[in-house]
């Protein structure tokens, strides 16, 4: 039994693991796109390693596009299997995979103009909206909580993790001929006390952990404050007569801002009858996916409908889906809130806002999300004078506020709550979607927290070994009746034992260089890269005979 990271590792996009079993049974948990940037986005193209024609299914822990986005792909070449999710997953799917292959072609057709001016080829799309529709109808939605057999020897269980509408994590009890391992993925963990989902819960016991580390070092600003200053910046925009532009993510942070304000509005503090425009087609479709799936609230927000009242609309919330009442919004006189995206102002209707607003000193941008490095938003946070936008300098005098706590991750000492009570001896955690120092950093604190369980950051497409050799508190030797296996497992114990050395010595050099503790120098790193993959090798080479 082994399980193949094909994705996450030491980055953050790009989730997918594949699962085999011992009878060569496979399937896959996640199936992400890459994102960020054209290198890495170069491993969306080859997906053999996904194995499209074996894989008996795929497990998604919720729609994001880094869990789910290369599913299409996946079908484009073949795969008609089942895909499993939980309801609320299901749905979003449909709408940001058929988002995601629109993004696809437009990328696909404006590289193929710009390979015909110099006499180059066409570019085909990674996948079209044919292959997203294929994939959705492959999906099939399970219930959270239910543990299912739905591949022979493979018992599965969602368990709710929070992060957004209808996200898990997954718990797999794999059947082998000396019994049942049980391996864990995270998915990604959401914050306690999240808006509108429930805090992450925690699964049955796990012997092996895939575990989420995007913010393994770092510490989040309460929500409660940033409720506060968001609700602040518009009743001061509402005071000076201006507008209030948010660049948002369609899934879950533009419902939690619909939530802040119809509180706000509930409480009496909506300043006058200030507009809302929610001016993104997608928001648009997503917040009505998750008002018609009210069994995945948490408590509080259930509370709010129970007691006949709308917690994600308000008077004052306007969608505008044509392009028309999009356009509208522009000539519209008197202070207003603008919801569009996309949440980086990389592409989408955003743009045309922040090109009509910017340059007004009665502008408030409010940052609420993530912004990748080189992303327009994240020139704007950075204190940019100027931004680029449609190939035009836009001159930026609006004032830029960016609020942290609306994130939907789990930080680093919410990690550590979540992971604290499944922690037991032996306990093998593989630590993945973070960048490097944030998964090595993580690693480090709860090695030093947890001394009983080991923690490891894999590599791109490391395999990682579960059973029946389980490098995990392994069978006493006396089991093992053949006279090669006795002799072999101590050697083969020893020699994994000291590959593990090595690699956690390198992470630690890597890390104390990324930390600022110790200078780069380059020889010594490739000298110790080079001493660990000739242990890897070895070990390779005596496992293969
Ligand atoms: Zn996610
Ligand atoms: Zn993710």
């Amino acid at each position: 039994m082994q399980i193949t990271c094909l994705g996450a590792t030491r980055t953050v996009t790009g989730s997918s693991f594949l699962v085999e079993l011992d009878d060569q049974t496979c399937f896959l948990v996640d199936c992400g796109l890459f994102q960020g940037g054209r290198q890495i986005e170069q491993r969306n193209w080859d997906i053999s390693d996904h194995r499209p024609q074996d894989i008996k299914a795929i497990y998604i822990t919720h729609a994001h596009i880094d869990h789910s986005g290369l599913v299409p792909r996946l079908t484009r070449q073949g795969y008609n299997g089942p895909i499993y999710a939980t309801k609320a997953t299901s749905e979003l799917l449909k709408i940001l995979w058929l988002d995601s292959a629109h993004i696809q072609q437009m990328e696909a057709q404006w590289q193929s103009r710009k390979n015909k001016r110099v006499g180059r080829k066409d570019i085909e799309p990674l996948y079209e909206t044919v292959d997203a529709e294929a994939a959705i109808a492959l999906i099939r939605p399970v219930e959270m909580n239910a543990p299912l057999e739905l591949i022979p020897g493979v018992t599965s269980t969602f368990v709710s993790a929070g992060h957004i509408l209808g996200a898990a994590s997954l718990h797999l009890s794999l059947q082998a001929a000396d019994g049942a391992h049980n391996v864990g993925f995270s998915g990604d963990v959401g914050r306690q006390k999240q808006l509108i989902v429930p805090d992450p819960e925690i699964m049955p016991r796990v012997d092996t952990l895939f575990m989420e580390t995007t913010y393994g070092q770092r510490l989040h600003k309460s929500i409660a404050d940033s409720e506060k200053e968001l609700m602040d910046v518009i009743t001061q925009a509402f005071k000076e007569g201006g507008r209030v532009v948010i660049p948002s993510f369609a899934v879950e942070r533009t419902q939690e801002l619909i939530y802040v304000m119809a509180q706000a509005y509930r409480d009496g503090k909506w300043p006058g009858e200030m507009p809302v425009y929610l001016d993104s087609p997608l928001a648009i479709k997503a917040t009505q996916i998750f008002r018609d799936h009210p069994e995945f609230f948490d408590d509080e927000t259930k509370a709010i409908l129970d007691s006949g009242q709308r917690p994600l609309n308000f008077p004052f919330l306007t969608p505008t889906p044509s392009t028309q009442e999009s356009q509208a919004i522009n000539d519209k006189k008197g202070p207003m809130v603008i919801i569009a995206g996309n949440g980086m102002s990389t592409a989408g209707r955003i743009k045309h806002h922040l090109k009509h607003n910017l340059w007004r000193s009665d502008c408030h941008v409010v940052i609420v999300g993530f912004q990748a490095q080189g992303s327009t938003g994240r020139q704007l946070v950075d204190g940019a004078d100027t931004v680029k936008i449609f190939r035009e300098d836009v001159e930026v005098r609006a004032k830029i506020h960016t609020i942290g706590g609306f994130s939907a991750h789990a930080d680093q000492a919410e990690l550590l709550t979540w992971l604290e009570p499944q922690i037991h001896d032996g306990l093998c955690v593989n630590l993945i979607h973070g960048e490097e120092l944030q998964s090595l950093g993580f690693a480090k604190v709860a090695q030093k927290r947890f001394p009983n369980a080991h923690f490891h950051v894999p590599k791109w497409k490391e395999v990682i070994r579960v059973t029946p050799f389980a490098e995990v508190a392994p069978l006493p030797v006396e089991e093992f009746p053949e006279p090669a296996a006795r002799l072999a497992m101590p050697q083969r114990r020893a020699m994994v034992a000291e590959v593990r050395q090595l690699r956690d010595r390198l992470d630690e050099v890597m890390l104390e260089i990324l930390t600022g503790e110790r200078d780069l120098d380059q020889r010594q790193i490739e000298a110790l890269r080079q001493v660990v993959e000739g242990a890897e090798a070895a070990l390779a080479q005596w496992e293969a005979a």
